[in-house]
């Protein structure tokens, strides 16, 4: 940001000068001056603001190009490189990138936003099945749950 301070001091010394050796038009006109370059600090400040949201705005777009490059679709899942499974809903959906929580011994996993499950290993899923189902047999006959 250009250093306005400086500029703005000299530029009110030079009004009170004016006014001193009593020129009213070089008064009027060093005035005038002043209030344009008060405007013109007010538009750079605002320029400012804008080319930082702007430059923010590239970085995350940048970041966003550099992780759909990374991205595959397995399992009904995204991952990035190895890392994952991400919720594919939030993800095309609302353009939020959340990890799911993986439930591993039942080779599935859940978005913690929007509870969507998947499964991921479906080996695992198929054994997590089969204990859940001989364990409710178990029950059924008065066997203790045993995991
Ligand atoms: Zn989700």
């Amino acid at each position: 940001m250009v250093q306005t301070m400086g500029m703005l001091d000299n530029l009110k010394d030079a009004v009170k000068l004016a006014r001193t050796v009593g020129n009213a038009d070089l008064y009027q006109k060093l005035n005038a001056v002043q209030t344009d370059f008060l405007e013109l600090s007010e538009k750079a400040r605002e320029l400012q603001e804008e080319n930082d949201q702007l430059r923010e705005e590239l970085r995350q777009k940048d970041r966003m190009d550099e992780l759909l490059a990374k991205r595959t679709h397995r399992n009904n899942a995204y991952w990035i490189d190895d890392e994952g499974p991400y919720c594919t809903c939030c993800w095309d959906a609302k353009g939020q990138i959340v990890r799911m929580i993986a439930h591993a011994h039942a080779g599935g996993a859940e978005c913690p936003a929007c509870n969507t499950k998947i499964t991921y290993d479906r080996k695992a899923a198929e054994r997590y099945s089969q204990r859940v189902y001989d364990g409710l047999k178990g029950q059924a006959r008065g066997q203790r749950l045993d995991w």
